[in-house]
């Protein structure tokens, strides 16, 4: 399969039609954007890193029963993906309190809930991805009771696939961000990446982050963390086979 027109450029990854109108080439970049877009960089070899290990995760989750966008992996930093519409929600899972959760209620980073939470964002960067509610989203028409109901079932069985396999590496899993779609007949299946840029992963004996907060935080190192977490996870592969 080859890329025909770019359909789409966004801030980590670009989009091009190809040949079958179901199916795109999604093209990961070193691109790196924080705060909304107001502070820009790169992290070089981030777009393979983040390429690879988002296919891992959606191969395994399809295996799991949670339907994802997944086709095939064409390169290092190219792979297929079927078409959805997506749902604009940006859908968080969070294990542990830190970001924009611990500023918004005031606590410290680090706390470690009974049980996970999820929240949802309206995933529009014009308004600044603000917070929402599920009575929100109906009332903006951008998702179904139905889609809302299932977008959670499968939010929070992703939240314990990835958080077993982390563990396996060392890796405490903080929260993360997830972006669902709807193919033409209306299935909801899991889109966008499962990366170091849209999970926090903290080195579970250290507390070290190993995620996009080296960047967003200025704290340096930030491609030696994606490359650790990446030798992490093929080698807890490595050790399933
Ligand atoms: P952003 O738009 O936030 O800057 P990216 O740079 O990651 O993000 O761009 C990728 C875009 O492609 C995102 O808007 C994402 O919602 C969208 N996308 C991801 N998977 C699919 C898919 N299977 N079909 C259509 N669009 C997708
Ligand atoms: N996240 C993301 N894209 C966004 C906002 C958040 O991938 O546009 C991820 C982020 O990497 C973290 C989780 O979602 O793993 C929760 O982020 P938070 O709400 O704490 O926001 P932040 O502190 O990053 O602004």
């Amino acid at each position: 399969m080859i890329k025909r027109e770019q359909v789409y450029e966004g801030k980590a990854k670009k989009v091009y039609k190809t040949d079958d109108p179901e199916l795109l080439i999604v093209s990961y970049k070193d691109d790196a954007t924080a705060f909304n877009g107001l502070k820009k960089g790169t992290i070089s070899g981030k777009g393979v890193i983040n390429n690879r290990m988002s296919n891992f995760f959606m191969k395994t989750l399809e295996e799991r029963g949670i339907p994802t966008h997944y086709v095939e992996e064409l390169s290092d930093r190219d792979t297929l993906v079927r078409k959805v519409e997506i749902v604009p929600l940006e859908v968080i899972i969070r294990n542990i309190s830190a970001g924009s959760f611990a500023k918004n209620y005031g606590v410290e980073e680090g706390v470690v809930f009974d049980s996970p939470t999820i929240e949802f964002s309206y995933k529009n960067d014009e308004l600044g991805d603000p917070l929402l509610n599920e009575y929100h989203a109906l009332a903006l028409s951008l998702a179904t009771c139905e889609e809302i109901a299932t977008i959670k079932e499968y939010a929070f069985k992703v939240n314990d696939e990835l958080k077993a396999f982390w563990v396996r590496c060392g890796i405490t899993l903080v929260d993360f961000k997830l972006e669902f779609g709807r193919l033409l007949d209306g299935t909801i299946v899991l889109a966008d990446e499962i990366s170091p840029d849209t999970s926090r992963l903290w080195d579970s004996n250290t507390g070290e982050k190993l995620d996009k907060d080296r960047f967003r935080r200025d704290l340096g190192g930030v491609e030696d963390a994606y490359i650790e977490v990446m030798r992490r996870l093929t080698e807890a592969r490595q050790n399933k086979q």
